[in-house]
């Protein structure tokens, strides 16, 4: 066995108890020590003299212990121990609470490396529980860039550090290098030797960021590069549908009453390829709210239907899914294919008679909701699976729609815009498509951000628009009135306005807690123009599509995501008219205020999600553990952006010349990856 596989119990000084507490932290096996990377550091290395200590500094000394410790019983169960100690320069004092035993450890003449903060007063230099160490210990922990490690009841820093410098001493030698020497190569990473050393026990600065550099360049690789291995796998071991050439598609296109813009032309180019191929599609199509995704989606599915297969197409609320169907239905059913809507209000006799002719292959087309996914839907002839706006939906649930035929081709629409580096990683098993343009025409949606006492200007304006023909969304964040809760619920809103500021207008309310029945009679009289003002709830996020709507007001705006609030503004400036884009915040935050400018300055999904993720962090979005994936113990998917790039690049030049990492000189790093992603590396997927 690998001497580095052995269990850490086989280091001198970790017996059962102190591996158990190993164990909480991770730590099973000597190697582990190697990958428990610390925490932060403290530089310790610039040593100061006496006289130069400022009050409340962290520093570093080297001193000799000039007399006998004094100690002092300050209150009940609080004693301290002055030890009196001097460099050429002052005298000063190190003062310990409760350490009785410091009496025995450090003796007159005693030459000791001293670190800790300074207090001074009363004409006295103190410094306050310091770390110490003798001038000739081994280990050297203080007079260098020392690591703080992460740790559990029972462990010590000082534990921890020993361990690490115990198994640096002994297995240093025996660490292999895992990455190919041309990899190492082209991006002048140092070898693994010295970045683990460094990563622990940094010589310089300097030295740790290389160390750094190299162990997230490494982390970065491997995932890519594993993600890839798995795509690789699902695409070569499944047989696709190979559907024909459909020239019927381009007369559908020709119809329209607009063209098709460059981006929406050439992702429908792409999707067409891959459904014509043998492999089996797995596209993700991201495109900013209002590009145009759902005319895709439908000739995509107009395709299958001309090859004789069925379609399904879900979305993640009922309003959505309805809103296809009437989308599919305008476009489709002229052209003889039968589209259906499955959707968990749908009465259940009515329910049955859908599913039996889906079953035997009457109805060419499903849109629906999760009421898809369940056991009892049979298709005839499943050939397209499409979700749309992706987040919503878990990875199970896609695969269990896919799973309803045989291996059909699948393709997501997403309206989060992620940059395409994270894309990568994070849709790892599917090929990207990007519609990054607006059909053209479409105005800027002005956004403002105002403080609530501007509320009725706010709502004067809106009068207005209402008045020239056009109708308002006004979006609160809570359903009902919370106690726990400062902030506007629609139901309060609704009969506010209605009482108020808006009581000369139709106002409809609208929010998830509704039945399904009612929810869609009220989404119909704002379609129809019936109802003018509509009061909702974050239901109205994805899809909702009523051109002539061109006011959107947002109460509490500071209590939503920069993400979701481009979401709910993409709702208005979807016809002709200029549309506004109002969000009211009640905080006084700066940083709230910071974000509601970024929507003020921009109409661009990418840039707002980018800016997004910086001032929130990657948070949940980004943690892979939920994946299935190897936990990143050191990169950071967004804060390193520019580095995995520089991995991708890197990865596509490695699977380029070696699809496989079969060849001799790749074998070790796809050894690696293998031992990181575990033996599931089969099933995992994203
Ligand atoms: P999203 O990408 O947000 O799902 P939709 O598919 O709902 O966007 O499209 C938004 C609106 O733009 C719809 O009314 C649709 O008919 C219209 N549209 C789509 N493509 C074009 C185009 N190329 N030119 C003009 N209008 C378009
Ligand atoms: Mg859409």
């Amino acid at each position: 066995m690998n001497d580095l596989k052995k269990s850490v119990q086989f280091m001198k000084g970790v017996g059962p108890k102190k591996s158990k507490y190993l164990e909480k932290i991770g730590i099973y096996s000597i190697e582990d020590v190697l990958y428990a990377f610390p925490r932060q550091y403290e530089d310790r290395s610039k040593m100061k003299n006496v006289m130069d200590a400022k009050n409340d500094e962290q520093i570093t000394i080297k001193v000799v212990v000039g007399g006998s410790i004094e100690e002092k019983s300050i209150r009940k169960g609080l004693k301290i121990y002055k030890v009196p100690v001097k460099d050429h320069t002052a005298t000063a004092y190190a003062v310990f609470y409760n350490s009785p035993f410091i009496k025995n450890v450090l003796k007159r003449g005693d030459i000791i490396y001293l670190h800790g903060k300074v207090k001074r007063g009363f004409g006295q230099i103190q410094i306050l529980h310091p770390t110490y160490e003798h001038v000739d210990e081994r280990g050297k922990t203080i007079n260098r860039i020392v690591p703080i490690y992460g740790l559990t009841h029972g462990l010590t820093q000082k534990d921890i550090q020993n361990l690490s410098m115990n198994v640096f001493n002994l297995y240093e030698k025996t660490i292999n290098e895992y990455l190919p020497k041309d990899t190492i190569k082209r991006n002048r990473l140092c070898h693994i030797q010295y970045a683990l050393r460094n990563i622990h026990f940094p010589s310089s600065v300097k030295a740790l960021k290389i160390a750094k550099f190299r162990l997230i360049f490494e982390e970065l690789l491997i995932l890519q590069t594993g993600l890839w291995l798995i795509k690789n796998k699902f695409n070569h071991n499944k047989e696709g549908i190979v559907f024909k050439e459909t020239p019927q598609v381009d007369q559908l296109l020709n119809s329209l009453p607009f063209q098709l813009t460059n981006a929406q032309s050439k992702v429908l180019k792409e999707i067409e390829k891959d459904m014509e191929s043998g492999k089996v599609m797995n596209r993700l199509v991201q495109g900013d709210v209002g590009s145009g995704k759902t005319i895709i989606a439908l000739i995509s599915l107009y395709k299958a239907f001309l090859n004789g297969y069925q379609g399904v197409l879900m979305a993640p609320t009922e309003i959505l899914a309805e809103q296809h169907l009437y989308a599919a239905k305008e476009l489709l059913e002229p052209l003889g294919v039968n589209v259906e809507l499955l959707s968990g209000s749908i009465k259940k006799k009515r329910k049955e008679e859908i599913l039996k002719s889906l079953e035997i292959g009457e109805i060419n087309i499903i849109i629906g909701t999760h009421a898809l996914i369940q056991e009892n839907v049979y298709f005839y002839k499943l050939g397209l699976v499409i979700t749309d706006e992706q987040h919503r939906f878990g990875v199970r649930q896609r695969r269990i729609l896919s799973s309803k035929g045989l291996n059909p081709d699948v393709l997501v629409m997403t309206a989060t815009p992620i940059p395409r580096t994270l894309a990568l990683i994070l849709y790892g098993d599917l090929d990207i498509s990007i519609i990054d343009e607006l059909p053209p025409g479409r105005k800027k949606i002005k956004t403002y951000c105002v403080d609530e006492k501007k509320r009725s200007k706010i709502y004067d304006f809106a009068k207005g628009e209402i008045e020239s023909g056009r109708q308002v969304y006004i979006v609160a964040p809570l359903v009902e009135e919370s106690e726990n809760i400062e902030a506007k619920s629609a139901q309060e809103l609704y009969m506010e306005l209605k009482a108020t500021y808006l009581k000369d207008f139709t106002i409809g309310l609208l929010h998830g807690k509704m039945k399904g029945q009612e929810k869609e009679e009220i989404m119909d009289g704002f379609k129809k123009g019936e109802i003018q003002v509509l009061v909702s709830t974050t239901v109205i996020e994805v899809g909702v599509n009523v051109p002539n709507a061109s006011v959107m007001i947002i109460e509490n705006s500071e209590r939503f995501g920069l993400a979701q609030l481009h979401q709910l503004r993409g709702r208005v400036g979807r016809g002709e008219y200029q549309s506004y884009c109002v969000l009211v915040n009640y905080s006084k935050n700066p940083l709230s205020k910071e974000r509601m400018k970024i929507m003020e300055e921009t109409n661009n999904g990418f840039i707002i999600a980018e800016k997004d993720l910086e001032l929130r962090g990657p948070g949940e979005f980004f943690g892979t553990r939920q994946h299935g994936l190897p936990e990143l113990k050191i990169a950071n998917l967004f804060k390193h952006m520019k580095i995995l790039k520089q991995v991708q690049n890197e990865a596509k030049v490695l699977m380029n010349e070696d699809q496989t990492l079969s060849l001799e000189k790749n074998l070790i790093l796809k050894n690696k990856i293998i031992d990181q992603f575990g033996k599931n590396i089969e099933q995992i997927n994203l």
